[in-house]
């Protein structure tokens, strides 16, 4: 055990005064007032070639073109015209834009991949579930990787979490969201619960069979999420949330809640006491203090 342990505000000290000699050594003029000049050290400048490598152009694509286009022309003319180094197909959704095709009711969607079940536990998915049918056996992935390397881009799988809950796939019911009245997400502002344990399952099995499948360049997760009070109060990119729809209670939320000393019930009246205001304001009722707004 070390005889002395340093405070809180030794600690801040000593962080400090590294940060400073960290900054004043980027800053020749600033340091000289305080130490004797010393020689500037002569660095080589970086080759041109690492510095073109050091830099990524990166486009998102839906799976569409990526499934039924000549991938030589339309890599070469990415290439050629944008320097494009990498793209990022939405590899996993059951959302239809992210596909490329007009909405549809009982649209499936799923990975657009093959999904190797060995890499998938404790999650209620099926292969045929997760499998996207839309374009019959093609492996998108598998038909890209290549394609693309051939013009010196690199793959990313992106893997952006849906909000909508495909009505396809019904088992993924259990994964979703629930709000303060105890009704299960179906869009925005909810979404699959990250504390629920099949959906994290699921989420460690596509980015283990991802990473051991296909040579990808690498993977990107997205999650665009607010929190609770967030929603409540409209103050998310999507206009008009529903401020009745405020997650997240579902059990494991619940239990996580309790275990950190929150009381959920507390917690779900006082998201309906701000459901109730928020109503109130957009019919127009004004509090008989006013707002007090910042701008
Ligand atoms: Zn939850």
């Amino acid at each position: 055990m070390p005889s002395h342990l340093p405070t809180r505000r030794e600690a801040l000290k000593a962080a400090a005064a590294a940060g400073v000699t960290v900054a004043m050594s980027r800053l020749p003029q600033l340091a000289a007032a305080s130490a004797p000049p010393a020689p500037a050290p002569k660095r080589p400048a970086a080759p041109q070639s690492f510095a073109a490598k050091a830099s990524m152009i990166g486009m998102p694509i839906s799976i569409t073109p990526l499934a039924r286009q000549d991938l030589d022309a339309l890599f070469d003319d990415m290439r050629q015209r944008a320097g494009v180094t990498a793209v990022f197909p939405f590899a996993y959704t059951h959302e239809p834009h992210r596909c490329g095709v007009p909405p549809a009711a009982g649209f499936h969607g799923g990975n657009y991949g093959i999904p190797h079940l060995e890499y998938y536990h404790d999650t209620p998915l099926t292969y045929a579930d997760m499998r996207a049918p839309e374009f019959g056996d093609v492996d998108v992935l598998a038909r890209v990787i290549p394609a693309a390397r051939k013009h010196g881009i690199a793959t990313f799988a992106f893997f952006l979490e849906d909000n909508v809950r495909p009505t396809a796939v019904p088992h993924w019911e259990a994964l979703y969201t629930v709000d303060h009245h105890g009704r299960r997400s179906d869009r925005q502002p909810g979404g699959p619960c990250h504390n629920n344990p099949y959906y994290q399952a699921f989420t460690l099995g596509l980015v283990e069979d991802y990473a051991r499948s296909y040579e990808l360049g690498g993977i990107m997760w997205g999650s665009e999420r607010q929190s609770g009070l967030l929603n409540a109060l409209n103050l998310s990119q999507s206009n008009s949330v529903d401020p009745g729809q405020t997650t997240c209670f579902c059990e494991f939320c619940q239990k996580k809640g309790r275990d950190l000393g929150i009381d959920v019930e507390r917690a779900r009246q006082g998201f309906g006491e701000i459901e109730k205001f928020v109503l109130a304001s957009r019919a127009g009722e004004r509090p008989r203090d006013g707002y007090f707004t910042a701008t």
